[in-house]
């Protein structure tokens, strides 16, 4: 921080090999109080409002004979960080170095010096000066004898002329080197800084760590509830990160502390640039696990964030920046993938992980080129009519070097490199074109059900990519139902509730994936623009289990009903699954028990027969062979 330009005191050095003027410049600026007064004044009148009447601007007066003992004194006090602001300096100092030189050697100590040189009239012209020293706004020319009012007028003038510019410059490195949104090192500062720990603790073989944080959810916060509280947010994420790092310092007393960047996004980094043990970071990483858990509250928002922490550690991952930023990059990654809110250390075969999501990814870029991707259906029953109620739409992916690829391991990565738009907007119109092919053929299908991540539903082209679908295929409206899971709504209200309430208008029905597994409150159910709840699969699975689990699922169907909604149980595999759901009088079934997913032809197959159906009982014998497959699949 730059000092006070009104109230701290300023250091000034005078060099001149003369002692009785060493005595003046101390008498002139250590003088009355009365003089103090009159020259405030002064001073009020020529900076304007700067200068309150109490104001006192003293100055500490070191005085030195020659050149070379000064610079001596101006290199110990930037050392000791207690700069000078202003140098009197004499033209003439034998035996040693001339004023000319002195300040030319000063300037090279500290180039923001102030500094007046103190010459008899006839010694040097301005143009030697400039010569000599180059062009400077630095330099006052004083000519002797001079006035003790010229002198106190200088020395406030020139030691305020420096602190603003120290000021200035302060400013200017904060913003080149510090994160304006949240004050935590930028990505220029913390390379610069990963440099040094590196070379560091490779020269004098200690331990060092860097932990890559990457908030789990941050995206999502930022599209819904908008990027004012999403700043919020990172401002919040910082605050804790630094709290994090002051108590795990006071605890293990590092020599060195721990220094917060933020990369960009929602991306941080923490250096520890000097550890004992690697558990030192494991314990880091824990505790702003655990911090950035607690939940938020940003504006009326309460906001529950959750954090990934990769760890790579010097010297054993590594020995250059970008090897041990990759490794904690990879091990961040492998922490979000094992489920999230959880940290980890780089271990080897996160790279041939890479290696394989790599590969992945980049076949994903072209597998609707390439025709790769196919729907299967699944039909959903109305378990007390027996009739066919509806078909999910399911994704497929046959990839000539990858093979199958199930959907839970090729949906995610689409959606985080937003893959998934154009994905979701392909299954959308092939799905509505085969749905409006089969009705055109006279057969029965009441629904086709889309599955629809949340970054398509977010998408801002979402709703008007809907309605070109459906009015390019001519399916009527009512027929198509998309399924969100449930997560979507933890997170928010205004855009998802006009996407919603935009199906609705459109004439499409919603359904609620996964039903019971997330976020979902009851009472914002109630509030939603949605038709139908899917009861998670695991609520059936369980059904075995026992009293609890049974209530529960009769809660949510009485629940479902009073609010007039549809629900369809998933996962329903078994006989006894069936007949109790009936019992419980679940108005819908979906599952293995009923049927497996079938491509087109197979799914179209089933419609036929379908035509004369009714309670469906179990997977008709013809169909074996298919099930086979799907499962293998799964
Ligand atoms: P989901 O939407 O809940 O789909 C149901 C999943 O459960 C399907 O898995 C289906 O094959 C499986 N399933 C059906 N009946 C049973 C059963 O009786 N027992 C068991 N254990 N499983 C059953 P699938 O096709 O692997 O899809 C998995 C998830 O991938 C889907 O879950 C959905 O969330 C996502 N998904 C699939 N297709 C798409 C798509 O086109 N777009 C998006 N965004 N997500 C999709
Ligand atoms: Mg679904
Ligand atoms: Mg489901």
């Amino acid at each position: 921080m730059p000092p006070n330009a009104t109230t701290d005191s300023h250091r000034i050095l005078v060099i001149d090999d003369n002692a009785a003027i060493h005595d003046d410049f101390r008498k002139i600026l250590q003088q009355s109080s009365q003089e103090k007064v009159d020259l405030l004044k002064m001073e009020s009148d020529l900076f304007g409002q700067d200068v309150l009447p109490e104001s006192t601007t003293r100055f500490r007066v070191d005085a030195a004979f020659q050149g070379r003992e000064g610079l001596e004194m101006l290199r110990r006090a930037k050392a000791e960080n207690r700069p000078y602001a202003l140098a009197f300096v004499d033209g003439r100092m034998p035996p040693g170095w001339d004023g000319i030189e002195t300040i030319k050697r000063l300037w090279e100590v500290s180039p923001d010096l102030q500094v007046v040189f103190c010459t008899a009239y006839a010694d040097y012209s301005w143009r030697d000066i400039q010569q000599s020293l180059g062009p400077t706004d630095g330099l006052v020319i004083l000519k002797k004898p001079f006035d003790n009012l010229e002198v106190l007028q200088l020395s406030h003038a020139l030691t305020r002329k420096w602190a603003l510019n120290r000021d200035v410059q302060g400013r200017l490195r904060d913003l080149a080197f510090n994160d304006t949104l949240t004050g935590l090192a930028n990505r220029v500062q913390f390379m610069d800084r990963f440099a040094v720990t590196l070379s560091t603790a490779l020269r004098h073989g200690h331990k060092a760590a860097l932990l890559f944080i990457d908030l789990d959810n941050f995206k999502r916060i930022n599209d819904t509830l908008g990027h004012g509280v999403g700043d919020e947010l990172l401002q919040t994420v910082a605050e804790r990160l630094r709290r994090c790092l002051r108590d795990t310092d006071s605890i293990a007393r590092p020599s060195l502390p721990g220094l917060a960047a933020r990369l960009g996004g929602d991306e941080f980094t923490v250096i520890l640039p000097e550890i004992q043990r690697g558990e030192f970071a494991a314990t880091v990483a824990r505790r702003i696990v655990e911090h950035l858990s607690q939940p938020m509250d940003l504006g009326q928002h309460r906001v529950l964030v959750t954090a990934s922490i990769g760890i790579a550690l010097i010297p054993q991952d590594g020995d250059t920046v970008e090897t041990l930023l990759k490794k904690a990059d990879l091990a961040m990654y492998a922490a979000k993938r094992a489920g999230s809110n959880t940290y980890g250390f780089f271990q080897d075969s996160m790279t041939a992980l890479a290696q394989q999501r790599f590969t992945l990814e980049n076949q994903l870029r072209h597998a609707i080129a390439r025709k790769e991707l196919s729907l299967h259906y699944q039909p959903q029953f109305d378990l007390l009519t027996g009739r066919l109620s509806g078909m999910e739409a399911l994704l497929r992916w046959d990839n000539p070097e990858l093979g199958k690829v199930p959907p839970k391991e090729f949906i995610p990565i689409a959606e985080e490199c937003g893959l998934i738009v154009s994905i979701g907007e392909w299954v959308l119109r092939t799905a509505c074109a085969q749905a409006a092919a089969w009705i055109a053929q006279g057969l029965d299908i009441p629904r086709v059900a889309v599955n629809v991540s949340v970054h398509q539903l977010v998408h801002v082209h979402f709703l008007d990519m809907v309605r070109d679908v459906l009015a390019q295929t001519g399916l009527p409206p009512s027929c198509l139902e998309i399924e969100i899971t449930e997560d979507l709504l933890a997170v928010k209200p205004e855009i998802v509730l006009t996407t919603l309430r935009g199906l609705r208008a459109l004439g499409a029905q919603v359904a609620i994936d996964d039903f019971g597994t997330g976020y979902s409150s009851l009472s914002r159910l109630k509030e939603l623009p949605v038709d139908c709840l899917k009861l998670d699969g695991s609520f059936i699975s369980d059904l075995a289990g026992g009293i609890p689990d049974q209530a529960l699922l009769d809660a949510m169907i009485a629940m479902a009903a009073g609010l007039g909604l549809r629900v369809i149980a998933e996962n329903v595999e078994t006989h006894l699954q069936s007949s109790f759901l009936r019992d419980r009088h679940c108005p819908g079934g979906q599952g293995f028990h009923f049927s497996l997913p079938m491509p087109r032809d197979q799914a179209e197959a089933f419609l036929r027969g379908e035509k004369n159906k009714t309670r469906p009982e179990a997977i008709p014998p013809g169909r074996v062979a298919c099930q086979e497959e799907e499962r293998g699949q799964d």
